[in-house]
């Protein structure tokens, strides 16, 4: 059996989920696990309700939108009400019943009882819109198979648990074909959980985990694994087979194509990773699994922005021991940043992360209780794998290096764009 993972962008709309089913129809006597994200941006707009629902605005009209945007697209699909039609309405009366009689709760569970409902929604819709083009499926509900603990919007999967219940639900199956969701699972006492923004991926290798699968296939916008964003460097080269290790490092330093959860599940199996375009679905696209002999081939270069970056020294010009660094990583993990670079010095230790405004206000206040912390906003952070010295001297392009880090295969610099304003 294969796995196949559609994402948001995949089934933004009608077109899109009709390109799904060609997609699907393309390998008519495989068994396959499809698991599909919520359509579009509308886990943005689930966001937002939760948001406007905890600010106590008037998230109604906002919800609304949601259901009327999705009542749309199956309109258009199909022409009758049916099985779909009804799902929506139910989930829909949950939603503002949920919320009507919710008035304390805390933000992150209240986020995953509704954020979660984006991809019920769509998986409710194309599975309904398969069956009317025959091709039958089981409908299963990733809530009942992904079993998590209850941390909310970053729940811990609890895999053997899992694995029993997905092994299950795939012997007991009717159909040939499974629609499941990705991003969601269920944790204690029946809540629903969600696994972290983008998790869709994640969600795909754990079934994949759990099945045995022959292969996973992520479906997306771009040809593959690209060397590099297009939407910041010309000339982005496909890499046509990447090890699992290199997808790791690629996904780690900061490439967006794949989550970072996904790779290490399916490396343990030596599941074979497909990354492809919906676009171009006969084309090859990216494979990842344990050769490794190409992973120098091309150079990857991974590019940040809105980097900043912090110099923490002691108040009385003492030296930067351990103790220090002890400390000011406890701060870090208290505040949840995650650090992309570091570097001490005798007096100070420099720590570049992502400008999360909220979050980096609460850091810097925490460490200037008890350090002097300078700050640099406005910076770029370029990773560069399997680097040569030529490309080394020419890509800082006349820019101000603040920091540099080189390793064998890996060089990164932290920058200022000199030409913009800071
Ligand atoms: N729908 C979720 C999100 O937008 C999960 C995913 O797309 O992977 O974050
Ligand atoms: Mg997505």
């Amino acid at each position: 059996m294969n796995v196949l993972k559609f994402g948001g962008a995949s089934v933004k709309d009608v077109e899109g989920i009709r390109n799904l089913h060609k997609i699907i129809a393309l390998t008519p006597e495989q068994e396959l696990f499809i698991v599909v994200s919520a359509m579009g941006k509308t886990t943005n707009a689930l966001e937002l309700v939760v948001k406007s629902f905890m600010a106590n605005e008037d998230w109604k009209p906002l919800l609304d939108a949601v259901f009327a945007n999705h009542e749309a697209v199956l309109k258009e699909l199909k022409n009758e009400p049916d099985a779909a039609h009804q799902a929506i309405e139910k989930i829909k009366a949950y939603a503002f019943a949920f919320l009507e009689a919710d008035t304390d709760a805390d933000y992150d569970f209240l986020y995953d009882q509704i954020v979660s409902l984006g991809e019920i929604l769509s998986t409710k819709i194309i599975s309904d819109y398969l069956i009317s083009q025959g091709i039958k499926n089981d409908w299963l509900d990733a809530r009942k198979l992904i079993h998590t603990d209850n941390n909310y919007r970053a729940a811990n999967v609890d895999w053997e648990l899992t694995k029993q219940r997905v092994s299950s639900a795939w012997e007991w199956k009717k159909n040939k074909v499974v629609i499941s969701q990705g991003f969601i699972g269920g944790g204690n006492h029946n809540r629903m959980t969600t696994l972290g923004r983008e998790g869709s991926d994640f969600s795909a290798a754990i079934f994949g985990y759990c099945l045995d699968a022959e292969a996973v296939c992520i479906w997306k916008d771009v040809d593959g694994v690209l060397n590099a964003d297009p939407k910041y460097f010309n000339n982005a080269e496909l890499l046509p087979n990447i090890s699992y290790r290199e997808a790791v490092e690629l996904s780690y330093y900061g490439a967006s194509v794949i989550h970072p959860k996904t790779i290490k599940p399916l490396e343990n199996k030596e599941i074979p990773l497909f990354v492809k375009s919906f676009l171009n679905p006969q084309n090859d696209g990216t494979r990842i699994n344990t050769n490794t002999s190409e992973d120098s081939k091309i150079a990857s270069y991974i590019f940040k922005e809105d980097q900043v970056l912090l110099s923490i020294s002691a108040k009385d010009f003492s030296f930067i021991v351990e103790e220090h660094i002890s400390d000011i990583f406890q701060r870090f993990a208290k505040h949840r940043m995650k650090i992309n670079t570091m570097q001490n010095s005798a007096i100070s230790f420099s720590v570049s992360v992502d400008a999360d405004k909220s979050k980096l206000q609460d850091l810097v206040s925490d460490l200037q209780s008890d350090y002097e912390v300078r700050y640099n906003e406005g910076l770029e952070l370029l990773t560069i794998r399997h680097f040569n010295e030529k490309i080394a001297e020419e890509l800082p392009h006349g820019k101000e290096i603040l920091l540099q880090q080189k390793t064998r295969h890996t060089l990164r610099m932290l920058m200022r764009d000199q030409t913009k304003s800071s």
